[in-house]
């Protein structure tokens, strides 16, 4: 694990870094407040915070307001560090939102059992948010984590005048895998899918569960022709995926439909309206025969959505 140790005393400091790299935590180090801060913006940051009071610039409690004050979706424990010792001090380092405080000099046993206790809290904490954004059987995003996300990519594409596209997944005629070989097939199956759906996706591109056997997969910067082709590579894997049984004594196919569409600045104002197009897009697919990939083209305010169809349905479908 990661800490942040702001201190302006290089001896405070290079104490506080002996200790914590001998108990097996990783570091960055800031020499006052404002570095702290600076260190905190960027991605990868650390959670926990081992922080002076009194620092240059700004101070311990400065930073601990600052970084309650931010949108940011992982918690921060902060330990805020102080000479003073009085009650009404620790109260307003409370008040500051800090989550618990080291009297200087301190005790070695004592800020390790602390910084311990910041440990656990943040693995609680990481638990939770896994539990409420992840769906249990895919391991990807559920609904709600997905739409939240897509909302800030959505806020961002606006903002940067950039693209972004929705592909909707759904596995064709999934009931009749059920009733053949049962429901932990089934699941199974979903797994294999939804695997090899991740394969195909770029590292910033994030896939979520919309149902039981529907999926959405968000592409950053993509337009509607590179999300068309991500769609149809994914159809295709997809067909040619062979998914063996738990007993090896078969192996079992499966194909499915997708529909696509890139959002557009002028005329969409929320997430729900790329979705419905998307989700239309994919109804085509399906009319279509399934097994392939059907696209909604926004075609300019006020002419409605037209979907195109890119690849012809495999006969068998
Ligand atoms: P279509 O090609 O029109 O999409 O047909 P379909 O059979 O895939 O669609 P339908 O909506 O009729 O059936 C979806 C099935 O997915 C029914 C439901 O029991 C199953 N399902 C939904 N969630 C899960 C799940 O978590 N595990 C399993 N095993 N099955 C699920
Ligand atoms: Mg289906
Ligand atoms: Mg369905």
């Amino acid at each position: 694990m990661k800490i942040l140790i702001a201190d302006d005393d290089p001896i405070s400091r290079r104490i506080l870094e002996a200790n914590l790299l001998e108990w097996g935590y990783e570091l960055m180090v800031a020499s006052d407040g404002l570095e702290a801060w600076e260190i905190l913006q960027k991605p990868e940051s650390p959670n926990l915070i081992i922080s002076d009071w009194m620092m240059p610039r700004m101070d311990g409690l400065e930073l601990c307001r600052e970084i309650r004050n931010m949108e940011k979706s992982k918690y921060i424990y902060f330990i805020i560090l102080t000479a003073k010792g009085e009650k009404k001090d620790i109260i307003s380092g409370l008040e500051a939102g800090a989550d618990d405080f080291l009297t200087k000099p301190f005790n070695q046993e004592e800020l390790k059992y602390r910084t311990r206790i910041g440990e656990r809290v943040l693995n609680l904490e990481h638990r939770i948010m896994e539990l409420a954004n992840i769906d249990s059987l895919t391991g990807l995003l559920n609904r709600r984590a997905f739409m939240e996300k897509m909302e800030q990519e959505m806020s961002r594409t606006q903002r940067e005048n950039n693209s972004f596209s929705l592909i909707l997944t759904d596995i064709d005629h999934f009931k009749n895998v059920n009733d053949t070989y049962g429901h932990q097939i089934g699941d199974l199956v979903l797994r294999r899918f939804t695997g090899q759906l991740k394969t195909l996706a770029r590292p910033y591109d994030f896939l979520g569960r919309y149902g039981g056997e529907e999926f959405l997969i968000c592409l950053p910067g993509a337009n509607g022709l590179q999300a068309a082709s991500t769609a149809e590579r994914m159809r295709r894997q997809t067909e040619d995926m062979e998914i063996m049984l738990p007993d090896d004594s078969q192996s079992i196919r499966i194909t499915a439909s997708f529909g696509t569409a890139c959002y557009s600045v002028e005329s969409e104002k929320d997430v729900d309206s790329l979705i419905k197009r998307t989700d239309v897009a994919l109804y085509m697919a399906k009319n279509k025969g399934r097994n392939c990939v059907c696209n909604s083209n926004h075609s300019e305010l006020g002419k409605g959505t037209t979907v195109s169809f890119n690849d012809p349905p495999n006969e068998e479908a």
